[in-house]
């Protein structure tokens, strides 16, 4: 008899501990097999950990334990999922997270290979049927038959579907002269791009490949101007790599919204690259992972969950515009894209490389202390200028301009001239949807989100009101609910108002909307993007969605609609979060061989985000955010982790988060600053109620062990969820 002992696949922290089972039956289970037990009356996935021989029958051991052991129902795989070295990541991940291990494993594999209940649904490997001569012989054949026959030898294997004969095959088959193999198919359908010539680096770019390769440091980070040329730099590296029989990962924020980043990588390496990211199907990331476990990809382009893709012998991994925040998972385990790498690199023993315009600054304040390798790259390629930026200053209404209220003189004066012109204008507008708000002019009514209570958004081109927190949305009302006025009022725009607003101005324009309700169907935002390449359109309206990393040659007016969005969030990143935005945003225009202009329309004109965006300046940025950050006791000058409290009733959620601030407090004393409790954007979600604090400390060493033990302890049950967010984003 064995002794399995494995986690179950509820991830609550409270059954973070191995769970004890026998088996006696004749299937083999391994360390890294999923099997079926019962648990508590339900039957759920376990992930093993370990399997050990007894000689012992059950009675006794349950003698020796005291307590009542269960056989396991039935074994699932028939290999490990995992190889020993993704075990250890998903504990040092577990670790770094607090975070209950069958998350983290949850995470790291694909859904049709998760250690959970619904992943037995989840489709497996497709086959290809493909016809083969059996026995060439044409004798007591018809002539059709004979044809196929002929057919078959000279191109065989011959797909199957592809025959159209079916009942002619079907006699060769019946007589034993043909035959069916099955050949594992590749569900992604990989484009077939074109062999590029490999351009060679400009003394910038070789500069830096120099500098990387005679350097024994293990994290670099590369700081280069928005159009400098950071992908060449990656390409190189990339080659030099594989060339020494290793591996690489090279990670982009979001795959749809980079085309550029993987065409460049198929284009050169062909066959030997992996996709993995969020819109695959499931049963293409089943294909895409298991063909990368095999060994037969080298390198893997992806989002943030190809960090975990079970590559071997990786020698470097990138992450592409290491500042975008979908690098952070924002549900548990919430990790980040970025330490999962470094820890991967340290398993490994091979270099990581950061790379963007403007680095977190977390990155850059790990550079500046050298804890990371700086590399920068501070011209654009070809000694190309950067645009020609303008604020406008939109609290003066003599800038505004009367026909729209939304745009200003200057801005509008742009656009006709760059349409006239034929070149081609990205507007910024950080907002969805037509307007930000609804209410009632007669009572005041405002129409809120049932479950998140904030305020819905009206979409014009569905007639809908969303809530952009939760998938909520109702049918727009023509009369107020509350009081049966028809006096509503929509307030605020967004990118389906701005587009209104640019046919109305422009009547001649062709234009083009990119944001996430084009991106609710899956090849949208790959087509938009090649369309707007090609010149199907003059004018790209967007959100923040257009301003990552794309490459429009003719491109050479940005104008951002307002940039004051963003700015006025609670949040201590809010400043970075603009500055980010917008200097990405006008590092679009101009990167070919003409010359780009940038409007920036604010109501804050002299921020200094907005100003230093303005002018692209990094650096300056960043003193001056530090010395914000050092006054204020935030990251990169702390820690910050985020407690919360859910539960079905509100005052034991209020009642807990005061337990638990007295009891942090006490533990940790001077070690930490405790903040809160406050209400989050959204309090009510899945019907409990959410209350939140935020611990702020310089040493993890002794604050993760007091939020574990939080974790742990009697507060984490009987209808209350707690949740630790290490490095939190959305606060
Ligand atoms: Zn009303
Ligand atoms: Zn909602």
């Amino acid at each position: 008899m064995k002794i399995i002992e494995l986690l179950i696949e509820h991830n609550n922290y409270s059954l973070n501990r191995p769970f004890s089972y026998v088996y006696n039956g004749e299937k083999t289970v391994e360390r890294g097999y999923r099997v079926l037990v019962n648990f508590n009356h339900q039957e759920l996935v376990g992930y093993v950990i370990k399997v050990s021989d007894t000689n012992k029958s059950k009675k006794e051991l349950e003698v020796e334990l005291g307590f009542n052991i269960d056989e396991i129902v039935d074994v699932i795989d028939s290999s490990p999922l995992l190889n020993e070295d993704l075990m250890t990541l998903a504990e040092e991940v577990s670790d770094y997270y607090l975070a209950s291990k069958i998350s983290v494993l949850q995470t790291m594999l694909p859904p049709s290979l998760s250690p959970r209940k619904s992943s037995l649904k989840a489709p497996k490997i497709a086959y290809d049927q493909f016809i083969i001569i059996k026995d060439y012989d044409e004798s007591d054949l018809t002539f059709t038959q004979i044809e196929l026959l002929r057919l078959i030898q000279k191109d065989q294997p011959v797909l199957k579907r592809e025959i159209k004969q079916v009942s002619v095959l079907n006699k060769l088959l019946e007589y034993g002269r043909v035959d069916i193999i099955k050949k594992e198919k590749r569900r992604l359908q990989i484009p077939n791009y074109e062999k590029v010539e490999i351009p060679s680096l400009t003394s910038d770019q070789k500069k830096v490949v120099d500098e990387f390769n005679n350097s024994h440091d293990q994290i670099y980070l590369l700081e280069g101007v928005t159009g400098s040329g950071k992908s060449e730099v990656y390409l190189h590296l990339s080659k030099q790599i594989l060339e020494k029989g290793k591996s690489v990962l090279m990670l982009v924020p979001e795959i749809s919204l980079t085309p550029m980043m993987m065409r460049n990588f198929i284009s050169r390496f062909g066959e030997s690259v992996a996709i993995l990211h969020s819109e695959l199907t499931p049963a293409e990331k089943y294909d895409e992972y298991r063909k990368i476990a095999s060994g037969k990809c080298k390198i893997v382009v992806g989002a943030r969950s190809a960090i975990f893709a079970p590559l071997s012998n990786i020698g470097l991994i990138i992450l592409d515009e290491e500042h975008v925040e979908s690098y952070k998972q924002d549900v548990p385990p919430f990790y980040h894209a970025r330490e999962i790498a470094i820890i991967r690199s340290k398993m490994h023993n091979c270099k990581v490389l950061l790379g963007s315009a403007t680095p977190s600054l977390e990155s850059r304040a790990r550079a500046g202390k050298g804890v990371y390798h700086l590399l920068t790259l501070t011209k654009r390629i070809n000694e190309k200028e950067l645009p020609k930026t303008t604020i406008v200053n939109m609290t003066d209404y003599h800038n505004i301009d009367r026909e729209s209220y939304i745009f200003s003189l200057k801005l509008k004066e742009a656009i006709q001239k760059t349409l006239d012109k034929y070149n081609q204008i990205i507007l910024l507008i950080n907002k969805r949807g037509f307007s930000t708000s609804v209410y009632c002019r007669s009572c005041g009514h405002i129409f809120k989100c049932p479950t998140c209570n904030i305020p819905l958004t009206y979409h014009k081109s569905d007639r809908m009101l969303k809530c952009h927190h939760c998938n909520y949305c109702e049918v727009d009302h023509e009369i107020c609910p509350e009081c049966g006025s028809k006096y509503l009022m929509r307030v605020g725009y967004g990118t389906e108002r701005i587009e209104e607003e640019v046919h109305k101005l422009f009547p001649e324009a062709r234009t083009l909307r990119l944001d996430s309700d084009s991106a609710k169907i899956r090849t949208k935002i790959p087509q938009i993007i090649e369309a707007f390449r090609n010149k199907e359109a003059d004018i790209l309206i967007g959100t923040q969605m257009i301003a990552k990393g794309h490459d429009f040659p003719d491109v050479t007016l940005v104008g951002v609609v307002n940039a004051d969005i963003g700015l006025s969030l609670p949040s201590y990143r809010s400043s970075e979060r603009v500055f980010e935005l917008i200097t990405q945003a006008v590092g679009r225009s101009g990167r070919s061989d003409k010359k780009g202009e940038a409007i920036i329309q604010t109501y804050s004109p002299t921020h200094y985000a907005i100003t230093m965006a303005a002018r692209q300046d990094y650096e300056l940025f960043y003193r001056k955010e530090m010395e914000i950050r050092k006054l204020q006791f935030y990251p990169p000058y702390s820690f910050i982790a985020s407690v919360t409290v859910a539960s079905k009733n509100e005052e034991l959620t209020i009642d807990t988060v005061y337990r638990i601030i007295d009891i942090l407090a006490d533990e940790l004393k001077e070690e930490a600053v405790i903040l809160g409790p406050t209400t989050p954007y959204v309090p009510y979600e899945n019907n409990k109620h959410i209350r939140s604090i935020m611990v702020k400390y310089r040493r993890s060493e002794i604050v993760k062990p007091a939020l574990e033990k939080l974790l742990k302890s009697s507060l984490n049950k009987s209808g209350i969820s707690l949740t630790v967010n290490i490095d939190p984003y959305n606060l």
